[in-house]
């Protein structure tokens, strides 16, 4: 390659405090003063993500924003880390492409592609159940993003319909990859972190026993189950009611769908993860998805069921509007390139096709 490029470095590795060879356009881009935030889109445990613009280009993007403090109050240091080098690694058309990340002294900034379509969940609730070919579509995207995942040896841990977005197509895109763990293989180390969302943690996290991508499997059935019967399967308000029934009671058939559908949601949400079928070959080969064209899809020629209303790119109707109503209030502090006392060693980065470099500058 001819062009000078900076991979990314191990984070125990010291940095410069600047290099000589990043053009000072390129440190503004690597600052939140380069984009104008336009409206809130969504809020998460920490921090907000909003709609935002490029000063420079016009161009959109959602920047996700976290609070260093709340991260370091809550010990999210590496899995935030691990986020930002998921999105930056993962070159699958199922998972949110990562643009930049930097960080001030006080916080993180994510930009990452503009997923106009909103969340799943936002159409999920809208219309309660999906067709069966509807779920189907979703469930086949879903699980080539799985795929991609496990193959790099990660385990996405947090597969729910909040975190899945559609695309101004209508094509699916996983997001929020926080609570995900790289490193993991069938010749690697179990899990044994116990973390995710109460409907769809799989069995083996909630009895804390060692676990592997199987229990992304399982999040798929509970997730295909929401999507057919308008209600996660092991749904209640108790959440220790959630766990005992995940715990030990088996899913009742699903009356309005086919015996094939029933099939596959009973062998993704085995209780006992030897017993789930647990690769995702496995999964495409089962007779629900017989009539998927598994090479077009994976290269997203299958036509969506269902397109998103978009009226322009700036469009938010796909959000909920407890959060594009709110009032947008940013301050910056002191843009942080440069290392600083709070610094997050190797998460600053933009993407290589913006310069035909990957810089790693903190
Ligand atoms: P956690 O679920 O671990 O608390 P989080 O919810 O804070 O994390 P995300 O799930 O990444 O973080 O983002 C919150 C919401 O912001 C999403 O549910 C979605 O509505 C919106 N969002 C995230 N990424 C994008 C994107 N690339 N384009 C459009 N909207 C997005
Ligand atoms: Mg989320």
């Amino acid at each position: 390659m001819g062009c000078p490029c900076f991979k990314s470095e191990d984070e125990s590795t010291s940095k410069p405090e600047k290099d000589p060879l990043i053009s000072s356009s390129v440190l503004r881009e690597l600052s939140p003063e380069g984009f104008t935030i336009l409206k809130i889109i969504g809020r998460g445990n920490f921090g907000k993500v909003c709609l935002v613009e490029k000063k420079t280009t016009k161009e959109l993007f959602a920047m996700k924003i976290l609070k260093k403090k709340i991260i370091e109050e809550k010990n999210q240091r590496i899995h935030t880390i691990t986020e930002r080098k998921i999105l930056e690694n993962s070159k699958s058309p199922f998972i949110a492409r990562l643009y930049y990340a930097f960080q001030t002294t006080t916080k993180l900034f994510m930009v990452m592609e503009y997923l106009n379509g909103g969340e799943l969940f936002f159409h999920l609730t809208q219309q309660r159940v999906f067709s069966e070919l509807r779920a189907k579509f979703y469930i086949g995207e879903i699980l080539l993003g799985l795929e991609y995942l496990h193959n790099n040896g990660i385990v996405y841990r947090d597969l729910k319909p909040e975190n899945v977005m559609l695309d101004s197509e209508g094509h699916i895109r996983l997001t929020d990859f926080g609570l995900s763990k790289s490193g993991i293989g069938s010749d690697n180390p179990k899990a044994f972190t116990f973390c995710g969302t109460a409907e769809y943690l799989a069995p083996e996290i909630l009895k804390s026993q060692g676990y592997d991508q199987a229990v992304d499997f399982w999040s798929l059935g509970a997730l295909m189950y929401y999507m057919l019967s308008g209600a996660p399967p092991y749904y209640s308000k108790n959440r220790n009611e959630i766990f005992r029934n995940v715990l030990t009671r088996p899913i009742d058939p699903l009356f309005n769908i086919s015996m094939d559908g029933n099939d596959l949601l009973l062998k993704l949400l085995k209780i006992d993860p030897s017993e789930r079928i647990h690769i995702a070959e496995d999964v495409k080969a089962h007779p629900w998805f017989d009539s998927i064209d598994w090479q077009a899809m994976a290269e997203k020629k299958v036509t969506p069921p269902f397109k998103p209303s978009v009226k322009n790119m700036k469009d938010t109707s796909n959000f909920d509007k407890t959060f594009t109503n709110e009032k947008v209030e940013e301050s910056f502090d002191v843009a942080g390139i440069n290392p600083s006392p709070n610094q997050f060693s190797g998460f600053t980065y933009k993407d290589a096709e913006s310069v035909e470099a990957t810089l790693t500058t903190n």
